[in-house]
């Protein structure tokens, strides 16, 4: 099988590394190499911010309305090729066929919201701020902005990003994760095809290399980051003190709270779903379910009942619920909390450890195989608790009431996501008033937020102050300028020397 050389694209074409330095892409079904990623160096990131920076001034002076039509053309051009980028997930990312679908199409979601940035761009106007005077708001692009991406949404999360900034006039520079990099390459072609300036859209492959020459780089005026929360932390520290406005948002720790009076089958369905989906590398997978008063007793021998009967197989295989772990160190590091929570005391219910890749498929018995875990018995002293595992393993906590389910979960230092189960208006009312996490569900496991509405944590999930897409993303690729304006019919006689006020 050969070996795909996977490089940037920088100006509108293909661009040769200068580093010297690869990693290996590996299908983490089949546990084989099937690429070599570059890893780009200082010089790489320069000149793609060059090709960003000599591309804003037209592209920012070109009028919204066209702007918008490209991306309208991107949007036919990405559900033409949904399935082409689907399968680019499932062969880098190993995540099922139709979940990566589902992933593309929440992506195309930001694509559509995009294409309504005329509107999204109008400004503020106030008639007669004083006696012959107007006062408008405008918001203008900031200039080159880069993202830098995780592993586990390879499409969606580049595309809460770029639609955006590229529709609000901005130039882009994207740093994708390094262990699934394809899909940037397709989603830079389709973005060609669809009409877009060469250097508007630009893809700078590699590691901390080049993420701290962006950092560091004088022309990048924004940070957009998604990734796990020490390397959140260092991007929003470093990139303000560059002077750059920084999103950055991290790691999860997501609980579902089962009240007593939830529906038992639905609370099973959704446990399962949110917990083991995508093998739990979401940064809103379920991760800890709250089982409150006497729902542990109806839920548990259903969970382990399910948790054993778990699909796991090859991802292209349409049959297939979860497919493999990433890589062969995330299996080990899965491995590991395993370990750890059996040594802390939590009751092991169910061990995906030791499944067989066989069982998966024909070419898989050297990929990164697990079942699905489950624990009872977790205690918030316990690191299974504390740390985010992503993986497919949920650590089940037992509580008395609602009460101690939300000082449970407002006690955590993540925020990103959390469900409550229950049929109790009242209880669903005062959990999502009182629970200090950014994304709320209410029966609904998985709230990720519709592309208009923005998403992102609280606490230690995210740093910066504006959520990612929606019209908090319009806000952030973009600065606020105030006219204010008369005409010289409307100028009184002398200087003034006193604050001026409205005559
Ligand atoms: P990661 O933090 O290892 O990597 C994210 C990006 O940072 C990658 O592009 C990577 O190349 C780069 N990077 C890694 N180490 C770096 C370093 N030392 N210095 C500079 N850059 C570095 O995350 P990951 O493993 O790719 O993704 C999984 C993590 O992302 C999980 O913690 C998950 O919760 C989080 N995530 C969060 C969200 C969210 O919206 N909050 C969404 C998706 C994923």
């Amino acid at each position: 099988m050969s070996i795909a050389n996977i490089e940037h694209y920088i100006g509108g074409c293909v661009a040769a590394n200068t580093s010297g330095r690869t990693q290996d892409v590996t299908n983490p079904a089949s546990g084989r190499v099937t690429g070599k990623v570059a890893l780009g160096s200082a010089e790489d990131v320069s000149a793609a911010v060059a090709a960003a920076q000599a591309a804003f001034p037209a592209w920012a002076d070109t009028p919204p309305v066209r702007r918008a039509r490209v991306m309208f053309k991107f949007l036919e051009l990405l559900n033409q090729h949904r399935d082409a980028l689907a399968h680019l997930i499932t062969a880098e990312h190993g995540k099922v066929f139709t979940d990566a679908q589902g992933e593309v199409t929440r992506g195309i979601e930001i694509v559509e919201f995009a294409c309504g940035i005329p509107q999204l761009l109008k400004g503020d106007y106030t008639e007669q701020v004083s006696t012959g005077i107007d006062n408008w708001t405008l918001r203008q692009p900031l200039g080159v902005v880069a993202g830098i991406t995780p592993f586990n949404f390879p499409v969606m999360v580049p595309m809460w990003m770029f639609p955006v900034a590229i529709a609000a006039g901005n130039t882009f520079v994207l740093k994708p994760s390094p262990t699934d990099p394809s899909p940037s390459l397709l989603m830079a072609e389709l973005l060609r095809q669809a009409g877009l300036p060469d250097g508007v859209f630009n893809v700078v492959q590699g590691d901390k290399v080049a993420v701290d020459a962006l950092l560091e780089h004088p022309d990048v005026k924004a940070i957009s980051f998604v990734g796990s929360t020490p390397i959140a932390n260092y991007i929003y520290e470093t990139g303000a003190r560059h002077g750059k406005r920084v999103q950055a948002l991290g790691g999860a720790k997501n609980h579902m709270v089962v009240m007593p009076d939830a529906d038992v089958d639905q609370a099973v369905d959704a446990l399962i779903g949110a917990g083991y989906g995508s093998a739990g590398e979401r940064c809103m997978a379920i991760s800890v379910a709250v089982l409150v008063g006497h729902a542990a007793e109806a839920v548990l021998p259903k969970l382990v009942e399910r948790a054993k009967a778990l699909k796991v197989l090859d991802g292209e295989n349409l049959a297939a619920e979860m497919g493999p772990i990433v890589t062969r160190a995330a299996h080990e590091r899965i491995s590991g909390y395993i370990e750890q929570g059996v040594k802390e005391g939590a009751q092991l219910l169910v061990d995906g450890r030791g499944f067989d890749g066989k069982q998966a498929g024909p070419g898989c018995a050297d990929g990164f195989w697990m079942g699905g875990t489950l624990f009872d018995h977790v205690t918030p002293e316990m690191r299974i608790y504390k740390e985010e595992i992503f993986g497919p393993v949920l650590s089940c906590v037992r509580v008395h009431d609602l009460k101690e389910a939300v000082a449970l979960i407002n006690a955590h230092e993540f925020g990103n996501g959390v469900s409550c189960f229950t049929r109790d208006g009242n209880v669903a009312r005062e959990f999502a008033r009182r629970i200090q996490v950014g994304m709320v569900g209410i029966n609904v496991p998985i709230p990720v937020p519709m592309a208009w509405h923005g998403f992102g944590g609280w606490k230690r999930s995210l740093f910066g102050d504006m959520h990612a897409y929606g019209e908090e993303g319009v806000r952030f690729y973009t600065k606020q300028k105030s006219v204010m304006q008369r005409w010289p019919e409307s100028i009184g006689k002398g200087a003034e020397f006193t604050m001026p006020v409205a005559k």
